[in-house]
């Protein structure tokens, strides 16, 4: 019934979206799990709180995952702290719309490192640290693979990056028994897509299930990918998005 005991687990941007509800369902699931995040102490102490209450074992660690010490600094601690790491969850991740005629190269640099670069640190920096049936799974975006509107051009960069990151590390990675893959969400409700964003409206209209996608909806396949049933499952991207892309 809990399929990761015993597991250690670390996910970046664990405090809001997609994170906060894989850091749960990890947790539900029997495994330790330490998370990152950078400006929502309150709303990630509170969940490594709730976690606690229900006898888990959680740590939150803030850690901006531009800087590239302090990344590695929350792979080390997640480590000293439980002792092992199993699991890394890439999920931090910004979104930050424009038209290329205008786009800030501070903004285009600020993504590349928080989207692709520190998701290549944490993998090489838990690596180290995983044994034979270690797990890596990233949060891509079906933008990886269809922009789907104008605006987002430096952000669909970053998820076609880290699909290709993915399916690399996975065969550096795999006869040590670590698999690596990506999921790419289509709209999720989170913060990200909050209602007054003005993609919002033109998304939810394509939105063949007429609705957005609910964070746990990710993260159940994310607990799928962790576990141990999913061994032969390596490089590969997976879709959860309500048909947005079919
Ligand atoms: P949210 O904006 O809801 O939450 C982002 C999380 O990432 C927060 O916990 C935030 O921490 C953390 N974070 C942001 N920047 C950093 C950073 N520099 N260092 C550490 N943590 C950081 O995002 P979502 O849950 O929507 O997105 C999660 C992932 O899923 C992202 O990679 C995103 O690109 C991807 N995705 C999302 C989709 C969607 O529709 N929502 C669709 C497809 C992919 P804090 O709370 O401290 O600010």
């Amino acid at each position: 019934t809990n399929p990761l005991n015993n597991k250690v687990a670390l996910v970046t941007g664990g405090a809001r979206g997609i994170g906060a509800a894989t850091v749960k369902r990890l947790a539900q699931d029997g495994a330790a799990v330490a998370f990152t995040y950078v400006s929502s102490p309150d709303k990630a102490n509170d969940l490594a709180a709730s976690i606690v209450a229900a006898g888990g074992r959680a740590l939150a660690i803030q850690a901006d995952s531009a800087d590239e010490a302090a990344l590695r600094a929350a792979v080390e601690r997640t480590v000293a702290h439980f002792g092992a790491l199993d699991i890394l969850v890439n999920s931090a991740g910004i979104l930050q719309m424009g038209s290329v005629e205008d786009f800030a190269l501070a903004d285009f640099d600020r993504m590349v490192a928080v989207n692709v670069r520190a998701v290549f640190v944490a993998i090489q920096a838990a690596a180290k640290h995983m044994k034979d049936g270690g797990r890596i799974v990233t949060i891509g975006s079906v933008s990886g693979t269809r922009v789907g509107f104008a605006g987002a051009s430096v952000y669909s960069m970053t998820k076609a990056a880290v699909a290709m990151l993915v399916r690399g590390a996975a065969l550096d990675l795999a006869t040590r028994g670590i698999t690596v893959n990506n999921v790419q969400p289509g709209p999720v409700e989170t913060d990200m897509n909050a209602p007054d964003q003005p993609h919002v409206p033109h998304v939810r209209a394509m939105m063949p299930v007429k609705r957005l996608g609910q964070p746990e909806e990710v993260a159940s396949l994310v607990s799928y990918l962790a576990g141990a049933e999913a061994a032969f499952i390596t490089g590969s991207s997976f879709t959860v998005d309500g048909g947005y892309s079919a």
